[in-house]
């Protein structure tokens, strides 16, 4: 455990949600782990996690509006504290922006966005890098800017805006 602790601080992964799967119950976890808890032989899957690339695509589980910053956060309060279930299987908490307090709701569709964070080392989710960003989704018939681009490709159209 403190090997994949180290693992996922020294490494750039956690900026593009790299986690892992075992390869026997094709379980997906993230942060990535050195054994699956799943699997009733989990002591086989030691060593063999397949790296496993999270889409980054999501859906707004739970959530809090936070009101109390921790220290070093103070200038974002109140912001939205999500969990935020993906289509892979792991639920990820993180910070929503893009997004009024009192507009956050279940279901909402998010995607992880990686934005420089305020300050780095603090405990608590929100030093993992990503945060997530309400996906926006086009409304039938009626042009948007963001629409309008002929060299966005179809799948391209959930992404985050910078
Ligand atoms: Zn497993």
């Amino acid at each position: 455990m403190t090997t994949v602790a180290r693992y996922w601080r020294e490494t750039p992964r956690r900026y593009n949600l790299g986690g892992c799967r075992c390869p026997t119950c094709r379980t997906v976890f993230f942060p990535p782990r050195s054994v699956c808890p799943a699997c009733v032989t989990h002591r086989r899957s030691f060593g063999k996690m397949e790296p496993f690339q999270l889409s980054g695509d999501g859906e707004v589980f739970s959530y809090s509006i936070v009101h109390d910053a921790a220290e070093g956060f103070e200038m974002q309060v109140p912001y939205v504290l999500a969990l935020v279930k993906t289509p892979e299987g792991p639920t990820l908490t993180g910070q929503v922006v893009d997004v009024a307090p009192d507009q956050i709701r279940i279901g909402l569709r998010v995607h992880a966005t990686f934005r420089k964070l305020r300050e780095e080392g603090r405990a608590g989710v929100i030093h993992y890098g990503y945060k997530f960003a309400p996906v926006s989704e086009p409304l039938a018939g009626t042009g948007t800017a963001e629409s309008a681009s002929p060299a966005q490709a179809p799948g391209e159209r959930g992404r985050v805006r910078a």
